[in-house]
């Protein structure tokens, strides 16, 4: 391959698909590098994808994308080593096209969004690692890969979290431990009918259930569950350097969590088929590396675009909003014939444009929130302690809720710091 591309796109995840369908659709000369085996062969996360990002792409997504269940029910749960206190949402909104979230398996889908790609006119190569940039004096000019010089007028990095290609154009340095989070996940294979009955489901409805507490052992993160066809996606998502001061496995952590009562019976009778682990980068906007320079962009978790505020992990619908955006700004660059870092500061202005850099302003705060560990020890332990106190009949006379109240906080968390917490919740989120 020696042709000269007009855009060299780095990684064939959501971010990097994105990109070069966009491209390809318009008619540039796109090359896609994808070092998995296939586009999706290592890739994972949790996973729901939400928001009409990618309707923008496919309006009738679907129908012909390998989604497994659309997202009808959103539940939140505390958990002690063996109480669990809830928060379960449901809307018939969320049942409608065009959908407002879909559960999805990234082996499949990042096949399937790929495959868009090269019949838009890509060309997809996978097995073939970008190893690092070619230079034209200041300006990147392509990449090097298995051995080749690929020039190219433009490439975007959507290399994902601990960007190679944004580190050796020196456009980010090393993430530190904090700002990562380490993911780890089994998907479990249950019959269809067992999904349905145990989470209440019907037909192609399915759950995001999203946990926190006693299970990390204080450090920051969460676990979750998502219900796929004929198959359970369960994992915990946490803090990286916490991990390591404690020297905790992040897989000790995950096998508590499913042996807690309130999930052990979810899983019960169900196969393992799959393990995998992953980072994501958590920072949030202050931690955003520099997002171009003469002749490249930086897309996807590559340039840190995700969104954690507690309720939601997302990073896929930034990806691909962010991935598009990177696409558009070549597109306009192509015309002008500019690729100076001049030419494509038009990027950050269309990710000011769409929700990506407004929905990271917004929660700005949400990082560093979330590192309180009170959230994952004491809160958990107060509310399912008080709700125990509600709910108990022991037959002796009963106190007043607040009475009750007072006896679970004290010893606990002081008042006085719940309202700082409670002030901190309202800055951030
Ligand atoms: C445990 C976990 C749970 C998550 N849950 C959710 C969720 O429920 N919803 C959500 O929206 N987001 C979730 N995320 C975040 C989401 O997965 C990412 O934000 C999203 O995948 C980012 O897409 P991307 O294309 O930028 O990067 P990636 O998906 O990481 O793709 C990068 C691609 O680049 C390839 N690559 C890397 N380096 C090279 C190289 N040098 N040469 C060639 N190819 C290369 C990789 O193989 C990969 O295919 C979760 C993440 C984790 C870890």
């Amino acid at each position: 391959m020696n042709q000269k591309f007009d855009a060299i796109v780095v990684g064939a995840g959501p971010a990097g698909c994105a990109c070069g369908l966009t491209l390809a659709k318009a008619g540039l000369e796109t090359l896609i590098v994808e070092r998995g085996k296939f586009a999706g062969a290592k890739n994972m996360w949790g996973g729901a994808f939400y928001g009409p990002s990618l309707y923008e792409l496919f309006p009738d997504f679907w129908e012909k994308a390998p989604v497994e269940r659309y997202i009808l029910r959103h539940k939140y749960s505390l958990l002690t080593q063996d109480a669990s206190f809830s928060v379960d949402f449901t809307s018939k909104k969320y049942g409608k096209p065009p959908y407002n979230g879909f559960s999805v398996l990234r082996s499949k889908f990042d096949r399937w969004f790929a495959a868009k790609a090269e019949q838009a006119g890509a060309v997809v190569a996978t097995g073939l690692e970008a190893e690092d940039l070619l230079r034209e004096g200041n300006a990147v000019a392509g990449i090097k890969a298995g051995g080749d010089k690929l020039p190219a007028n433009v490439v975007i990095a959507c290399d994902g979290v601990n960007s190679i290609l944004a580190e050796k154009a020196g456009l980010i340095g090393k993430i530190s431990p904090r700002d990562i989070k380490l993911g780890v996940k089994e998907v479990i294979q249950l019959p269809r009918q067992l999904i349905e009955q145990r989470f209440n489901l019907h037909g192609e409805e399915g759950i995001a259930w999203e946990f926190i507490g006693s299970f990390s052992r204080g450090i920051p993160g969460g676990a979750f569950i998502y219900t796929n066809k004929e198959s359970l996606s369960i994992g915990i998502v946490v803090q990286l350097s916490a991990l390591t001061e404690k020297e905790i496995s992040a897989n000790d952590l995950l096998e508590d969590f499913k042996r807690h009562p309130e999930v052990e019976n979810l899983l019960a009778d169900g196969q393992l088929v799959e393990y995998s682990a992953h980072l994501v980068p958590v920072g949030g906007k202050a931690k955003m590396p520099t997002l171009y320079t003469d002749g490249m962009i930086v897309a996807g978790d590559a340039a840190g675009l995700t969104l954690t505020t507690g309720l939601v992990l997302e990073g896929a619908n930034f990806a691909i909003a962010s991935g598009k955006a990177a696409a558009e700004t070549v597109i306009r660059a192509k015309k002008t014939r500019d690729f100076s870092k001049q030419s494509l500061a038009r990027y950050p202005e269309l990710l000011e444009q769409n929700f990506v850099l407004k929905d990271l302003e917004t929660f700005k705060k949400a990082p560093l929130l979330l590192e309180n560990p009170r959230f994952y020890h004491q809160y958990p332990e107060l509310a399912c302690e008080l709700a125990e106190k509600i709910f108990t009949n022991d037959g002796k006379k009963r106190k007043k809720f607040w009475k009750m109240f007072r006896e679970s906080q004290r010893g606990r968390i002081s008042l006085w710091q719940m309202l700082r917490d409670l002030f901190r919740i309202k800055r951030a989120i």
